[in-house]
């Protein structure tokens, strides 16, 4: 017998749901029910059951006792006749991983507001959608299975089990919404925001990174809808996956103006990371690890395979833009370069490897402090360039016969529909298996130890230069050759608030830790001069290594003076270019990875 749902934004106002549960055979000795802690794609306790404000169960129109067993557990008085509980969500998280409700708009992860019936997940989920009390102007845009609403409108809905049901965020509101095909597969792109767009340009550009994502690892046998749901306020940049559509957020000015044909910055990251999202319908959402197989969505899930799942992702991102023609070569290395440049900003990287990043995301990548850059590798960035090392790798050791998308194609076919994931070490077996090369020693460098990548090399032998110069600014994000004069080291980073200049991060063994600066505190004047993050770079490029010069701060409301010598910037900031001078061979293998 399904479960039935039905929520309803009962009072926007005040961001409350209200949230019904139906269980038509309750569990005889009393129903256990329970919310998740965390949401897959997402690998940090949240924590959902915090936001339930009220609940109660009923059953034959009594009163049935509900029991609290943990944090996220309840557990119903036994009855013999259907169980309802009904339960109030606070929902004012704006983040495309929580709920969110007020007079304007709802959004909704089911894992913020449904009560798993406990013993009974593989139960078929039927949901009705109310609409609010205060307007008819809302539609409803999910991907979740339409049982008797009308398209975009509020009703019925349906979900084959309890992790499908919360596989599906919906948004509801006043949407501009897109459809457009790809793969023969009806996709649609719904946008929340006062926007004015180009969205014919972004619909095709989607349609073609879709279909180039496609034609790499064939489209899933259950791939029949996929829904972009895209909310673009002021600012804001970020995702999650699901298998049958992604939440996003982007700036409003991100989105491509009618009559604009180029690609800004901020277009690209767009398209960056839709792509990102949509790549992960296969790599992650459908071949996953082991250890998610299935999620446990009450306690951590610890594994070593992030990098594979979100850096291999990464990698794929930014070259399906590419190779799907959205953005050129000299683009693409752009992008190239700012991720090396990333990956070398910190020393973390040299304390931490992609595997343990991965294991411990849920108290160090997703809880990162000041001291993050010093002590914590990021499996998105150095993972995606661990795949374009092993991508090159194999390409140049079986002379073009293996490259990684032979390797992804493998892994999808061993491990994308079945149910039980990838071992720990799968996807390693892979590379080996299918490249006929020995890749121990790469995997213990690259994946398990902390040595930097042979990026220089590899990218060399792909006829790429890979080029390495000091930071011209504090916030020089890299891939081009020159932005502004090279400044002195300092090793501080700025925030600027109400006025305030703070310290954000100070990096180890630099000359502002050793001038005892620490993050939090409020800087005043450097040089005597007052500081701001808007005039550092130019005072920073005005001073020479081994100046020493007075700066004015406070920690907390105590006033201290100190002061700084400065030292030659570290050369940490990579651009790539292209050789013109290289032989048939070194141009056929750039040829076949680019293109
Ligand atoms: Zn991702």
């Amino acid at each position: 017998m399904p479960h039935r749902y039905q929520i309803e934004p009962v009072d926007p106002a005040a961001h409350l749901f209200e949230v019904r549960l139906r269980i038509e055979a309750p569990d005889p000795d009393g129903q256990q029910l329970r919310m998740p802690a965390w949401i897959p794609g997402s690998y940090m306790i949240r924590d959902y059951a915090r936001n339930v404000i009220e609940i109660r169960a009923e059953s034959s129109g009594k009163p049935v006792a509900l029991n609290k067993l943990d944090k996220s557990t309840w557990q119903a008085a036994p009855t013999e006749a259907p169980l309802t509980v009904v339960a109030r969500v606070y929902a004012y998280d704006t983040s495309v991983r929580g709920a969110h409700l007020d007079t304007t708009h709802g959004f909704f992860n089911g894992t913020c507001c449904f009560l798993e019936v406990v013993g009974q997940e593989d139960e078929r989920c039927d949901l009705k959608i109310l609409p609010p009390p205060h307007t008819d102007a809302w539609q409803v845009a999910t991907s979740m299975r339409v049982s008797g609403a009308e398209r975009y409108g509020f009703g019925e809905y349906t979900a084959t089990d309890y992790a499908e049901l919360i596989d599906h965020p919906v948004e509801m509101g006043v949407l501009e919404m897109a459809e457009f095909d790809a793969g023969g597969v009806p996709h649609a792109i719904a946008i929340r925001g006062r926007i004015r767009a180009d969205l014919d340009r972004l619909t095709s550009d989607l349609k073609a990174i879709c279909e180039q994502h496609m034609s790499l690892l064939g489209k899933p046998s259950d791939l029949d809808r996929y829904l972009f749901l895209l909310h673009a306020p002021g600012s804001g940049y970020g995702g999650l996956e699901h298998r049958w559509s992604s939440a996003n957020i982007c700036s409003r000015d991100s989105l491509p103006v009618i009559g604009e044909e180029k690609v800004t910055d901020a277009y690209r990251n767009l398209l960056g990371l839709l792509s990102h999202e949509y790549f992960h319908l296969w790599n992650v959402k459908r071949m996953k690890p082991a250890e998610f197989s299935p999620y446990r969505l009450h306690e951590e899930s610890h594994t070593e395979l992030l990098w594979v799942f979100e850096g291999i992702t990464s990698y794929y991102d930014d070259l399906a833009l590419l190779r799907s023609g959205r953005i050129d070569e000299s683009s693409y290395l752009e992008l190239i370069g700012q991720t090396v440049t990333r990956v070398l900003a910190g020393d973390g990287r040299l304390r931490q490897s992609v595997a343990e990043s991965s294991f411990d995301a849920w108290t160090k990548f997703y809880q990162q402090d000041a001291n993050a850059g010093n002590a914590i590798v990021s499996y998105y960035a150095k993972g995606s360039l661990i795949a374009l090392a092993l991508d090159l790798h194999l390409r140049r050791e079986t002379e073009g016969a293996v490259a990684l998308d032979d390797v992804m194609r493998e892994c999808w076919k061993r491990y994308g529909e079945s149910a039980d994931g990838m071992p720990e070490r799968g996807f390693e077996q892979v590379c080996n298996e299918i490249s006929g090369l020995e890749l121990t020693e790469f995997f213990d460098s690259s994946v398990h130890g902390t040595e930097d990548l042979p990026l220089d090399e590899l990218l060399g032998s792909h006829g790429i230069r890979l080029h390495l110069r000091p930071a011209a600014k504090l916030s020089d994000k890299g891939g081009k050759s020159a932005d502004g004069a090279p400044a002195v080291w300092f090793g501080a980073t700025l925030t600027q608030n109400n006025g305030r200049t703070s310290v954000a991060t100070v990096a180890n063994g630099s000359p502002a830790e050793a001038a005892g600066l620490a993050p939090g505190d409020e800087l005043l004047a450097l040089d005597g001069l007052r500081i701001s993050a808007s005039t550092i770079d130019r005072r920073l490029q005005e001073l020479q290594p081994g100046d020493r010069v007075d700066v004015a701060a406070f920690r907390g409301d105590e006033f201290y003076e100190t002061s700084v010598e400065f030292e030659a910037t570290p050369v940490r900031v990579a651009w790539l270019e292209s050789c013109d001078d290289v032989d048939t061979d070194t141009e056929a293998l750039k040829a076949a990875w680019l293109s």
